[in-house]
């Protein structure tokens, strides 16, 4: 019975080993994979709703991991965020989503979105050169910074608001704009409107799902619409899977959707070649 109770430590000794091993080698091929050319940029259409057509577009990474094929953000951005290993893929996805959108808009102005939307996380927004590396993705790609969109969510916003807003301040000078993520999802969502700079709001997906036959999240939906638009901002409507849903959002004046309904996102390749007007022969 000793022996059964050492051995079982052991098991356990040695099942923490390999998670362990198992989590740095994860890391390590995380790392690499910047290095090594295996991340994707996607682009997602925001549509303008009146229009009906693409009005910009929002960068989203992939990984092709040559273990595992394509994987989603969710299965590596937590390890990345953990690491650091996020401020390197931020880099890339900021510098590839100006480039893909500066081309598109050289080869055919008519159809290229007229601002691409990236992502950054809350390491980010506290590397001191944050603002430098922006303004280098767009002096080396001659992106005009009114086209870049910075998506910031309320959690990372929130964070401390003494080292956040005079960042923003200094990005906005470059003249980039600054949206709101997930809104109302975070805490204290009327507080930073009144406090922080921001251009962009973007509704949160979890109040468009169940939008139809839900008055009260109407009432709401509608509430933040005409707040967005009268403090002067942007609104996006998230998560837009149904036309009856889109149906509502134009009714309550909202001008900018995103989601399944409007388009999935895919390589900035395929978008492109998928939109673009083909040259004539
Ligand atoms: P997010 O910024 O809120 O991005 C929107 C997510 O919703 C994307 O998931 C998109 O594919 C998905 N989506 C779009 N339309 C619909 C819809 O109609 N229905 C549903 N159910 N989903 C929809 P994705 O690409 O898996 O990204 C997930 C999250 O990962 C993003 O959420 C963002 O927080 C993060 N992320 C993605 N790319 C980057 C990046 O380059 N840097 C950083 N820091 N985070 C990123
Ligand atoms: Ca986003
Ligand atoms: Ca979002
Ligand atoms: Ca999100």
């Amino acid at each position: 019975a000793k022996d059964q109770g050492k051995n079982r430590f052991l098991t356990f000794e040695t099942q923490m080993h390999e998670q362990l091993l198992n989590r740095l080698d994860q890391e390590a091929r995380l790392r690499d994979a910047v290095h090594r050319g295996e991340l994707r940029l996607h682009l997602q259409p925001v549509v303008g709703v009146a229009a009906g057509q693409m009005a910009g577009a929002e960068a989203l990474v992939r990984w092709q991991d040559p273990e595992q094929g394509l994987r989603m953000p969710g299965s590596f951005i937590p390890l990345a965020e953990e690491t650091g290993v996020i401020v390197d893929i931020d880099r890339w996805v900021l510098l590839e989503a100006c480039r893909a959108v500066k081309n598109w808009q050289d080869e055919d102005p008519a159809t290229a979105p007229a601002w691409v939307s990236v992502n950054l996380s809350a390491a980010h927004l506290e590397v001191p050169d944050l603002t430098d590396q922006v303004a280098y993705a767009l002096s080396s790609t001659g992106l005009s910074p009114h086209c870049l969109v910075l998506e910031l969510t309320e959690t990372v916003l929130m964070r401390d608001l003494a080292v956040t807003s005079p960042r923003l301040e200094e990005l906005r000078e470059l003249g980039v704009k600054i949206a709101i993520d997930d809104f109302g999802t975070g805490y204290s969502s009327l507080g930073y409107l009144r406090d922080i700079p921001v251009d962009v709001l973007k509704i949160d997906r979890s109040f468009i799902d169940g939008l139809v036959g839900n008055g009260r999240q109407q009432e709401l939906v509608n509430a933040v619409i005409q707040l967005g638009h009268t403090l002067g901002l942007r609104v996006v409507a998230e998560g837009v899977e149904e036309a009856s849903q889109l149906n509502l959002l134009t009714v309550m004046g909202c001008k900018f959707a995103q989601g399944y309904h409007l388009g999935r996102p895919e390589p900035a390749a395929d978008l492109y070649t998928r939109l673009s007007t083909p040259a004539l022969p």
